[in-house]
């Protein structure tokens, strides 16, 4: 079932996630449901937050990014034919991730969030990841990922973390976005997916 998606100006996204446990109430169909919702919104990542639910749990699946985009000259240099493998099967759960360690060089990535619609914007992060986790049986992985793979994931774990991507621009950058992320505070901007508007108890 597709959800609606959380957008910018709801607290549900400045929340520290919540550890859940193998009993967390309707896990598997939540799980189900925020892949349909993913897919539904074209996304390669959403985190529980983005369903209103404060708990770290968020999914992956990073196969859009090895698809060759014809109109794009450059695309084929971008990934070699491994590297494509390797996204074309990358679809994750992630619950209570930890990320360890982030090591290597910044480099910036055009990123934008399913909360946050039309606006991307350069961010700079790390490229090499440790990342601990449950997968959705609950089997403990520590593993390493890098480049656009860690990046997905790093701005997942942001979500469960409370922290959104228009944190890391400069303040001039997101002085230039202000009114289009209040517009989209108040339903004023709207996505080609079902969203949901946080509206104050008055
Ligand atoms: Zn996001």
């Amino acid at each position: 079932m597709v959800l609606p998606i959380v957008v910018y100006g709801d607290p549900v996204l400045r929340k520290v996630g919540e550890e859940i446990n193998k009993d967390y109430p309707g896990l598997d169909q939540l799980i189900k449901d925020m892949f349909d919702t993913m897919y539904n919104a074209k996304g390669v990542g959403l985190a529980a937050p983005q369903v209103g639910k404060a708990i770290r749990l968020f999914l992956v699946d990073i196969s859009p990014f090895a698809e060759v985009d014809e109109d794009d000259e450059d695309e084929d240099d971008e990934f070699t034919p491994e590297q494509r493998k390797e996204l074309e099967k990358f679809k994750k759960v992630f619950i209570n991730a930890k990320i360890l360690k982030e090591v290597g060089e910044e480099w910036a990535f055009s990123e934008g969030c399913l909360s946050i619609p039309r606006i991307r914007e350069n961010v700079n992060r790390l490229p090499d990841i440790e990342i601990e986790y449950y997968d959705y049986k609950f089997k403990k992985h520590v593993e390493k990922f890098s480049g656009v793979i860690a990046r997905v994931i790093q701005h997942e774990y942001d979500h469960i973390e409370g922290k959104l991507f228009t944190d890391k621009i400069s303040p001039f950058k997101r002085k230039m976005i202000a009114g289009k992320l209040k517009d989209i505070s108040i339903g004023k901007i709207s996505a080609d997916y079902k969203t949901r508007v946080y509206r104050p108890k008055k």
